[in-house]
């Protein structure tokens, strides 16, 4: 079913069908959901739960712990323990490997049911959780885990001036933060996960991680399976909750070491305000309004659905979303009919249908969200080439949607919608689309689809953000750091850099005077 039919869908249609997913899911579903607190499964203290929906129904499908500040307050506690107990931070690096790979091994094993119940949780298609969201964490588990035999230090070819007759040598090590609070958005709930905790476990950090109350499930298979693979108690904590209250009480905890946080920009700046109260680390990867942009020489038959897949995968939440489109003047308009025409015919479903193109959004406050946007849009004279409407059916579905005739001033070009929406702009000089690609608070990605490399690489340099794709768009790999310049964000997630990220650096200073 295309876009134009599905606004006209009844209510009720669009729906998941629940009653044939994996038995494993079905029971998972059905339980009561607890919080993992020093390797045990326990209700929140207050007794108190939170309902969790399938955003292709609006149904209730589980009920979570609602964890606050008490909750918190003993994870933290667990993980301190189990760091100071060494078992985990000083466990051989080695063996430490050994566990994460046994990890890795069970993920592999239920990847097929963590990317059903992905799909049923966030709304995604279950395709693409299963070949992208699953696929990418099992490569970022294996990759961490090969970590923790690599941690080296370096000796210091000291000059020895400052203490005269006076001789020294010197050596540094890393050695883990100690206590990670990890705070995760809801796009991609178990990847998300993922690139936390796996670097920083590799490290030797323990984690107290609290997943988006909307997308909590695979956060709680991975608890679950933590324990299976032999983690120590309290080296791997799951708080389910609300941001204010939960999310809040870990990112001002004074013991916490660390906080590393995934989602908008507007909470990334409360969780930098809380964490200075103990001078927390702070790794945030924040908003995005990336660019992408098609030079005159781009291959169409490339740059075309490379753009459409940059703005409508996941629909359109993806925090490097290419939702700022810049063609070359003078294939503006075969670009945006190209790009319309996948939009037009893209199949709307429910995630547990492997032949729906565009899922609903996550939650209706995002599908709200959405919405204003597009009716902010319309307002302020844009033109939908393609979309521009919410369904009117009980999920949170949203038409994917080109807005044309858009200028800077608009709400639609200068600010993160986190939706299937992207706006097309002309540009005439290349000389200019530094420029323009920058005119943003944000600076996580662009893509930039030409076959002149020379152009392509003179230009990479001029965008300010922290990833720069050519000819592809969202290509993310383990090895590959990620994250934002200017209000995208502070360090890296993947890659080396991320391990880092939970290290501290020692120097030991030896005097060898003889
Ligand atoms: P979105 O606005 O897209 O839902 P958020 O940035 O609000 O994304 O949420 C990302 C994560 O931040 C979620 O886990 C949420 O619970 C958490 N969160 C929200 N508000 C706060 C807060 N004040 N302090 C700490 N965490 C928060």
């Amino acid at each position: 079913m295309n876009t134009a039919v599905a606004a006209q869908l009844p209510r009720g249609a669009l729906a998941n069908d629940l009653s044939a997913i994996m038995p494993a899911n079905a029971a998972f579903l059905a339980k009561p959901h607890k919080l993992l607190i020093d390797g045990a499964w326990v209700a929140a203290a207050s007794g108190k739960t939170f309902d969790v929906r399938d955003p292709s129904s609006d149904n209730v499908i589980a009920h979570c712990s609602l964890g606050d500040a008490a909750d918190v307050d003993l994870a933290v506690a667990a993980a301190r323990r189990a760091f100071e107990a060494g078992d985990w931070a000083q466990m051989k690096p080695v063996d430490r490997e050994r566990v994460l790979h046994r990890l890795a091994d069970l993920i592999e094993k239920h990847a097929d049911e963590l990317a059903e119940l992905e799909a049923i949780d966030n709304g995604k298609s279950v395709v693409m959780a299963r070949h992208v969201d699953i696929k990418a964490a099992l490569e970022v588990w294996r990759y961490m885990a090969g970590w923790p035999t690599k941690l080296e230090g370096k000796t210091l070819p000291l000059s020895g001036t400052l203490v005269p007759g006076q001789q020294y040598a010197a050596f540094s090590t890393r050695e883990p933060i100690g206590v990670v609070g990890a705070i995760i958005a809801w796009n991609f709930p178990f990847l998300l996960a993922t690139w936390k905790c796996a670097p920083a476990l590799a490290a030797g950090c323990t984690v107290v991680l609290k997943p988006a109350e909307e997308t909590p499930l695979t956060a709680l298979r991975l608890g679950e399976l933590a324990l299976e693979a032999g983690f120590p108690k309290g080296v791997l904590n799951v708080v389910t909750g609300m941001g204010p209250t939960a999310g809040a009480a870990l990112s001002a905890h004074a013991g916490v070491d660390k906080i590393t946080f995934t989602g908008s920009t507007e909470v990334g700046r409360l969780i930098v305000q809380a964490a200075a109260g103990n001078m927390k680390k702070v790794t945030v990867e924040l908003g995005g309004k990336s660019p992408t942009i098609i030079l005159p020489d781009a291959d169409l038959d490339v740059a075309i659905p490379g753009a459409a897949s940059a703005i409508f995968f996941n629909q359109g939440q993806v925090c490097s979303a290419g939702s700022r489109l810049y063609v070359a003047a003078k294939h503006f308009d075969q670009v945006v009919g190209g790009i319309a025409d996948q939009a037009k015919s893209m199949k709307l479903g429910p995630g547990l249908d492997p032949t729906a193109q565009i899922g609903p959004l996550v939650s209706s406050i995002q599908r709200e969200r959405v919405t204003r946007y597009l009716k902010d849009g319309a307002a302020a004279g844009a033109s939908a080439a393609a979309g521009g409407q919410a369904l009117s059916s009980p999920g949170y579905y949203v038409e994917p949607t080109v807005f044309v005739n858009v200028n800077d001033e608009m709400s639609v070009v200068r600010e993160e919608i986190f939706g299937p929406v992207v706006v097309a702009q002309p540009f005439d000089d290349v000389a200019d689309i530094a420029r323009i690609a920058n005119d943003t608070i944000y600076g996580l990605a662009a893509s930039i689809w030409g076959r002149d490399i020379g152009k392509v690489l003179r230009l990479a340099p001029k965008l300010r953000a922290g990833t720069v794709w050519v000819n592809c768009h969202n290509v993310l790999d383990a090895t590959m750091p990620f994250g934002g310049y200017k209000q995208s964000g502070w360090g890296r997630e993947l890659g080396g850099e991320a391990v880092y990220s939970y290290l501290e650096s020692k120097s030991v200073c030896i005097n060898i005077t003889g």
